[in-house]
């Protein structure tokens, strides 16, 4: 199987959510990538949305319906061997959990109208991996791993671990389940968790053909990939080369620094010089943001500069860390998904509210990323404090 050095990127501007146009677009894209009803007959295709947590699609932290709809009905009109959409979300894998994403985010009303079927199988496939750099053995959910065909529906967002939540990450998603949160605690630091990541999407296109349809129409802008705001971009990118699509996706919203497209570039699987990969269709630089908010944790200026060059422990002291905030309602998501276990809920004025130890947390933001009410916020101590700490440390 083909791991899809070099490929060229699909770019179609679109500026809303129209079925019918969105499916003209993804016909001319398949057609100028090559991709034609052959490639799907009498294959086990699987659909993997960006399902992260149960959240209507106007929040732009899940897959489009709509998007799905086009290719869905694209796929109506060829004879693959069966159409599955999986994914597993933030959260345990299990049939409810399941259950919920597809009806609230919009995915079951739109799966109902075709031949196709949502997955409720919560099994997973071990498969070694030799050729991987930095795991050589991955759990993956049973569709996944049985699939001939995986095309990807990654939307476009900012991400305050890995900066961008695009076409690579979107394949963490087949990790069954809690199991993610123990790859965080497995690789706490940034270049070995993109590596990973790297790794993951690099076996998934290994094992079967793999298209990515990149939703850029509607992206999410701030504290991504879930608690930050929708942002209109205007375009759909569709590759066979997650990592092709993330070149250029990063230009798009000005994600500089994304370490899994650097990952992708030095293994020669596509370059993170935008400019050396092959656009068929329009022109993405018209459609940069360049004002696209970027995560509360990759903000730079003194503090971000402090704590990338100090290093040691006042490294450590500037590092962005995250924050309970006072509309926390005790929920226990975050403690739930805290891969270091180091979120208890504790009382607080006759409430139960979460409280983070911070020594042994490793910054990998799953408790901001699942809180279903966006009550934690990733902050920076600023120079004042560590003025005063010095001060009160030298009397
Ligand atoms: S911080 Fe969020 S996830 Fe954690 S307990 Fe509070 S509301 Fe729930
Ligand atoms: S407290 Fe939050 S950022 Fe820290 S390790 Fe736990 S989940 Fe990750």
């Amino acid at each position: 199987m083909p791991i899809y050095e070099n490929e060229p990127v699909a770019v179609s501007y679109i500026s809303e959510y129209d079925t019918e146009k969105i499916t003209e677009i993804l016909k001319t894209q398949f057609g100028n990538l090559g991709i034609t009803g052959e490639s799907f007959e009498n294959k086990r295709v699987v659909i993997k949305p960006n399902l992260i947590m149960k959240k209507s699609p106007e929040y732009a932290a899940t897959s489009s319906p709509e998007i799905l709809d086009a290719l869905l009905d694209i796929l109506d009109g060829y004879s693959p061997a069966s159409v599955v959409i999986a994914e597993s979300s933030g959260g345990p894998y299990t049939k409810q959990s399941l259950e919920a994403a597809y009806n609230v985010c919009g995915i079951k009303s739109v799966t109902d109208k075709h031949n196709a079927t949502l997955n409720f199988d919560t099994t997973y496939k071990v498969v070694d991996f030799s050729d991987g750099k930095t795991v050589k053995r991955f759990n993956i959910i049973s569709p996944i791993a049985d699939a001939d065909v995986v095309i990807s529906l990654p939307r476009l967002k900012t991400h305050s671990l890995t900066g961008m939540s695009g076409a690579v990450k979107n394949y963490f998603g087949v990790i069954p389940g809690l199991e993610k949160f123990e790859l965080h605690a497995r690789f706490p630091d940034y270049n070995d968790f993109s590596s990973m990541l790297v790794d993951l999407a690099t076996l998934v296109a290994t094992r079967a053909e793999t298209i990515n349809i990149l939703d850029a129409i509607v992206g999410m802008e701030g504290n991504g990939p879930t608690g930050g705001s929708p942002r209109r971009i205007g375009a759909i990118l569709t590759s066979r080369s997650a990592f092709a699509i993330d070149s250029i996706a990063k230009e798009l919203i000005c994600a500089h620094g994304v370490l899994s497209v650097k990952e992708a570039d030095a293994r020669g699987l596509a370059s993170a010089d935008a400019d050396k990969i092959s656009v068929i269709g329009d022109d993405y630089k018209s459609l940069i943001v360049r004002d696209f908010k970027q995560p509360d944790s990759k903000k730079r200026g003194l503090v971000g500069f402090l704590q990338t060059f100090s290093g040691g422990a006042i490294g450590e002291y500037f590092r962005p860390r995250p924050v309970i905030g006072k509309s926390c309602i005790g929920c226990g998501e975050c403690v739930r998904s805290c891969p270091k276990e180091t979120i208890s809920l504790v009382s607080e004025k006759n409430k139960r509210i979460a409280s983070i130890k911070l020594d042994n947390c490793i910054r990998c933001f799953c408790c901001q990323e699942l809180c279903p009410i966006h009550a934690i916020e990733v902050k920076r101590r600023g120079i004042i404090s560590f003025i005063n700490r010095a001060k009160r440390d030298n009397k």
